[in-house]
């Protein structure tokens, strides 16, 4: 059985190694499926420039429609593979597991379901808050 220390000095080279390579892996995962998606679009944006002759109005509509979509869905891909970019930073660094708010140590639970987390739901829901 694995054992989680949270304190940072605690933390033994194989665990962090560990951690770094789920990350990793986490990071390639999002890398390829931003290269697929990314790829996807283009292939929208060359059947759209082919295509227009001839399109009526609701045709064009929906491949803007597909095209914001693959849009947003990028920027997401790219947002959460920074996220893992960051929670790498940290590990390197020497404060992966701790919040970057209250710099107290994130439940080893949390970080099992989030990886990517650097902060507690505590001050999540604050920034959160203060963002909306
Ligand atoms: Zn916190």
């Amino acid at each position: 059985m694995l054992v989680h220390d949270t304190t940072a000095t605690g933390r033994s080279q194989a665990e962090a190694d560990q951690i770094r390579q789920s990350l990793r892996s986490r990071y390639d995962e999002l890398t390829a499926e931003y290269e697929h998606t990314l790829a996807q679009s283009h292939v929208l944006r060359l059947v759209e420039v082919g295509d227009t002759a001839g399109d009526d109005q609701a045709d064009s509509g929906t491949k803007t429609a597909e095209r914001d979509t693959a849009q947003s869905l990028l920027r997401t891909i790219l947002e959460r593979r920074a996220q893992f970019e960051h929670a790498l930073t940290r590990l390197d660094e020497g404060t992966y597991g701790f919040c970057e708010g209250c710099t107290a140590p994130i439940p080893v639970e949390r970080l099992e379901i989030f990886p990517s987390a650097t902060s507690c739901v505590a001050c999540k829901q604050t920034r959160e808050r203060r963002a909306a």
